[in-house]
């Protein structure tokens, strides 16, 4: 069996996109189910102008994040361009391309003759290749490659099948601009080839520059690699995912407090399921179940909801704390609050975690319990047979000696029974003196978070406004 070669080739012309991820993790499983195949990573930045280092940066670190590992050093596209210059030249020389020298204008025209006809040749360059003189410049053209205008080039897709495509239906792309630079079109081919990847998986949106590409690798007599073109992520109404749907760029996800468990399982349950086994499922469980030719072909949803549900599953279990932890580090007021009382921020988490969907909804609850100055809303009012027992209830607890859950779920629970009072009686009014809210967690939870001394302090402050 040949060995099994895959790589992602960003344009660092953005963050990376969770859509670009997915492209990554499925190429990097795909490495990881046999022993000798390689993953390469490679940066393809010859967009001089829309590429920037920073975003470079900010790929190669969310990939990282994710525990996405490839082969070898990074490769970088731009460091190659004398190879790809060579192979413009050899496909001059054997004849599968041609110098044009055809004017914006003239190309412009011949664009809307083409859109008009919608039966003619997409060949927008007609005479140049014949033109002796102009294939005899050193200077003033660009490269073109030479397709043929009859018959048809099949694609064979592992997720979109064979695809046939009509040769009249592809335009002779340019290859080597003026300036002498390549195109991607060109670049990815040679880059591919020399790397010798044996399977590329892509997004969909790579489909139609398929075709074109399979002409250069049988120009030059290349392996023809398999291609597997991924549908594209969608958002929940059906259009294209971007910021209007939510976070889209990986490290957004990490900051927000997601964990990359969650977002890897929710990755890969787009168009593919691992049958009858729990949807949750983790990366070494996928690595030995997912198979690239059961992906549907049809695009898939990504849903914030099935997310959330998977981060919430994520932080409860073993690592939860732990990766909150680190969460806190790099979390500008966690951080601060986490040196102040790491004990109380870690007692936040425990009791709030199994609401949560992220890690950052823990710095407004957080606040509101580390707040030196907290004020209850005194414009809320708090039920009138609170204030018969109000002062019985903040000496009974005060009593407590041993400030822990248990004696003060005791404690409560005597009071309740003493007064013969139903619980929400007394728990909604005392949670929302010690939080500012009607709703969350047991009052006992709350009463330890916050300890003794702040919580009777907070009790205290209540005002009889009747
Ligand atoms: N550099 C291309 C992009 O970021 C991908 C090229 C490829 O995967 O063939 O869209």
């Amino acid at each position: 069996m040949t060995k099994l070669i895959t790589r992602f080739a960003p344009s660092p012309t953005g963050n990376l996109h969770v859509g670009s991820a997915r492209t990554a993790l499925l190429n990097f499983i795909i490495s990881q189910q046999s022993n000798d195949s390689k993953f390469f990573l490679r940066i393809e930045d010859t967009d001089q102008q829309r590429s920037s280092s920073k975003f470079t940066e900010n790929i190669v670190n969310g990939l990282k994040w994710l525990g996405i590992e490839w082969d070898d050093d990074i490769q970088i596209q731009s460091k190659r361009i004398k190879r790809h210059k060579e192979i413009a030249n050899k496909l001059l020389e054997n004849n599968s391309a041609y110098k044009c020298i055809c004017s914006e204008e003239k190309l412009f025209k011949k664009r809307e003759i083409i859109k008009k006809n919608k039966q003619s040749s997409k060949k927008i360059c007609t005479d140049c290749k014949n033109n002796i003189e102009v294939q005899n410049l050193s200077e003033g053209f660009v490269v073109r490659i030479k397709l043929p205008n009859d018959g048809e080039i099949t694609l064979k897709d592992k997720i979109q099948g064979n695809i046939v495509v009509n040769n009249k239906e592809l335009d002779d792309f340019i290859i080597l601009r003026e300036d002498k630079t390549p195109t991607y079109m060109l670049s990815v081919v040679v880059d591919d080839n020399d790397l010798g990847v044996n399977l590329i998986i892509r997004g969909d949106d790579h489909l139609n520059n398929a075709f074109r590409q399979l002409y250069i690798y049988k120009f030059l007599n290349w392996n023809i690699p398999e291609y597997a073109h991924v549908p594209l992520i969608h958002g929940d109404d059906g259009s294209k995912l971007s910021k209007r749907h939510g976070a889209v760029d990986i490290l957004d996800f990490k900051s927000d407090g997601y964990l990359k468990e969650a977002i890897i399982n929710n990755l890969i349950l787009l168009g593919w399921s691992p049958g009858n086994k729990n949807e949750i499922i983790q990366m070494e469980e996928i690595i030995k179940f997912f198979n690239i030719d059961k992906l549907s072909k049809s695009s898939s949803i990504f849903s914030y909801k099935k997310l959330n549900f998977f981060n919430n599953h994520y932080m409860r279990i073993e690592n939860g704390l732990l990766e909150f932890n680190q969460y806190c580090e790099k979390n500008k007021i966690l951080k601060i609050l986490m040196e102040e009382d790491k004990d109380k921020l870690n007692k936040i988490f425990q009791v709030y975690k199994k609401d949560l969907v992220n890690f950052a909804e823990l710095v407004k609850i957080a606040n509101v319990y580390f707040d030196k100055s907290f004020k209850y809303n005194q414009n809320e009012k708090l039920g009138a047979e609170f204030k018969d027992f109000f002062n019985d209830f903040v000496n009974n607890i005060s009593n407590i000696e041993n400030w822990t859950r248990d004696e003060i779920q005791k404690s409560i629970e005597n009071f309740i029974g003493i007064k013969n009072i139903k619980f929400p009686i007394l728990g909604k009014p005392v949670r929302y003196l010690l939080i500012n809210s009607f709703n969350g967690p047991s009052i006992s939870d709350i009463f330890v978070i916050l300890g003794k001394k702040d919580s009777i302090d907070r009790l205290n402050q209540y005002i009889d406004q009747s």
